[in-house]
């Protein structure tokens, strides 16, 4: 018998405390081999004036155990507090969130009876970067952060997951007939490391009609990797769509770190009445016995639990179409699992975890990179001006020459509006101005940006941003 595992529990909020006195009930019965560290989160610490949720001596915690198993907490509304999750997200660095999505049928009404999808979101980068601007009185903005190394660890973790567990294909969701650089990036480095992977079948999909196969077709799936945002708003769907927001579990990833939960929130009506579905954070609990090395305590509880929804034992959410059986309490439910603990389900599939299933981070490549060439070839310069139209801000911008610099084109909110531009167009007071060498092809220096900064401010102008446009191999890198 190996020696227990630490792992750090907090009850969180609302349905939290009953949800996870029920969980642990059930692994402890199947014999997990945990040593369970208490910690205190959410509305409670956000309320005493802790504006993260989580008290300082809690990450002691986290640190040392480096396992979290979290029921979902309430954040109070209004005020300037922080979302626990995206903060544990950061400072652990979790990058990859995985999210099983599977059908139930029949036992568990939907309208997909064979789904049985996995979503590997990435869980740091994107527009949660949380690099947001409001630049001028009318134009905010917010920037969608791609890089290199967090695209190749997250679609390699998709990759990994999928020889792990078995799986027959990874789909990669992807927007780059209009993001091309960001969105390009990704699907380039999909398909670079793809190529590792010749057992597995791969393919892309613009995400808006991939987005809607998967509505209607989710059993043509397999596992899914896709940016920050695709992945949490899909994520959801895909899981609602299994029948019960109740019935989904998810692990965040990171190199040392993880946390395992179920999907939903806190459901604060429904706190205290013994009536809201453990099997979420259950099978939060499952992903994490294999994540800490305990693949045979993690099946047990699996088929337990399908037996438990086999034999028409189920929680309030769910429709059950087939035994007419009145739903049973949340301590009722979990009771009922425990008498279950060792029994397979006959109709559902059971699961049969190994240690090869887990949830291990992967790495990058390590594969030493080429060295890139990267040149400097122009300035984009945004104006906070609200002063006159778009030829009279042109007509000004043309007459600034600096050695190496002249005006190509002027955009608003992406549209470009001088030298020529559609009349029909609204203007904001954000205008972007292109400089580049009148030299077609030839660089400029940063000396060149200063001098044509130091112009603009004496016309007058307020230069909000600066964005240096590079070619990268003699390609450009930046939206022409
Ligand atoms: P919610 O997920 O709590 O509830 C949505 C609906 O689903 C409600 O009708 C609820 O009764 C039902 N539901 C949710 N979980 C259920 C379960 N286990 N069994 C049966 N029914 C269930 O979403 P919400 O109402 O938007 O959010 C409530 C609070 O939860 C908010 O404070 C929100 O910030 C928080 N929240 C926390 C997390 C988290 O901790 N990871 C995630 C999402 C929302």
């Amino acid at each position: 018998m190996s020696e227990n595992t630490p792992i750090t529990v907090a009850y969180g909020d609302g349905i939290g405390p009953e949800i996870m006195d029920a969980t642990l009930k059930i692994i402890k019965a199947a014999g997990a081999r945990i040593d369970i560290e208490e910690i205190e989160v959410g509305e409670k610490v956000y309320l005493s004036g802790n504006d993260t949720g989580i008290a300082a001596s809690s990450w002691e915690s986290l640190r040392r155990t480096k396992v979290f198993l979290k029921a979902p907490i309430t954040t109070p509304q209004g005020g300037g507090y922080k979302s626990l999750n995206v903060t544990t997200r950061k400072m652990f660095g979790l990058y990859a969130n995985v999210r099983p999505c599977v059908s139930y049928h029949p036992f568990i009404q939907t309208k997909h009876p064979v789904m049985d999808v996995v979503i590997i979101r990435e869980n740091e980068e994107d527009l949660y970067a949380g690099i947001e601007y409001r630049q001028t009185r009318q134009v905010t903005q917010g920037v969608k952060l791609i890089s290199k190394p967090g695209s190749e660890r997250i679609i390699r973790y998709a990759f990994e997951y999928a020889v792990r567990n078995n799986r027959k294909k990874v789909t990669c969701f992807v927007k780059d007939n209009i993001m091309k650089i960001t969105d390009g990036m990704f699907h380039k480095i999909f398909n670079e490391v793809g190529e590792e992977y010749p057992e597995l079948e791969k393919e892309v999909w613009i995400v808006d009609i991939g987005a809607a196969k998967l509505a209607t077709t989710p059993e043509q799936f397999d596992v899914l990797v896709m940016e920050n945002l695709y992945g949490d708003i899909l994520s959801d769907v895909t899981a609602q769509m299994t029948g019960s927001v109740g019935l989904a579990g998810s692990a965040n990833i990171g190199a040392e770190f993880a946390m395992f939960e179920a999907i939903h929130g806190s459901a604060p009506k429904r706190a205290g009445q013994n009536s809201a579905n453990p099997s979420g954070l259950l099978l939060g609990a499952v992903m994490m016995l294999v994540h800490i090395g305990q693949p045979d305590i993690a099946s047990k509880v699996h088929n337990a639990w399908l037996k438990t929804l086999e034999d028409g034992i189920h929680t309030y959410d769910i429709k059950d179409v087939m035994h007419h059986i009145d739903p049973v309490g949340t301590k009722e439910f979990a009771d009922e699992v425990v008498k279950r603990l060792g029994q397979k389900p006959s109709t559902l599939k059971a699961v049969e975890y190994s240690s090869k299933s887990g949830h291990q981070a992967s790495g990058l490549s390590g594969k030493k990179e080429t060295k890139i060439t990267k040149e400097l070839a122009g300035v984009d310069v945004f104006i906070d001006w609200e002063s006159g139209s778009a030829n009279d801000l042109g007509n000004i911008m043309n007459k600034i020459k600096v050695e190496n610099l002249e005006l190509l084109r002027i955009s608003n909110r992406g549209v470009t509006v001088f030298p020529e531009g559609s009349p029909d167009i609204i203007n904001s007071d954000q205008w972007r101005c292109r400089f580049m060498n009148p030299q077609k092809g030839m660089t400029i220096t940063h000396s060149n940006i200063i001098q044509l900064l130091e112009k603009i401010r004496e016309h007058g102008f307020d230069f909000i941003q600066t964005q240096n446009l590079y070619n990268f191999d003699g390609e450009a890198g930046f939206s022409l």
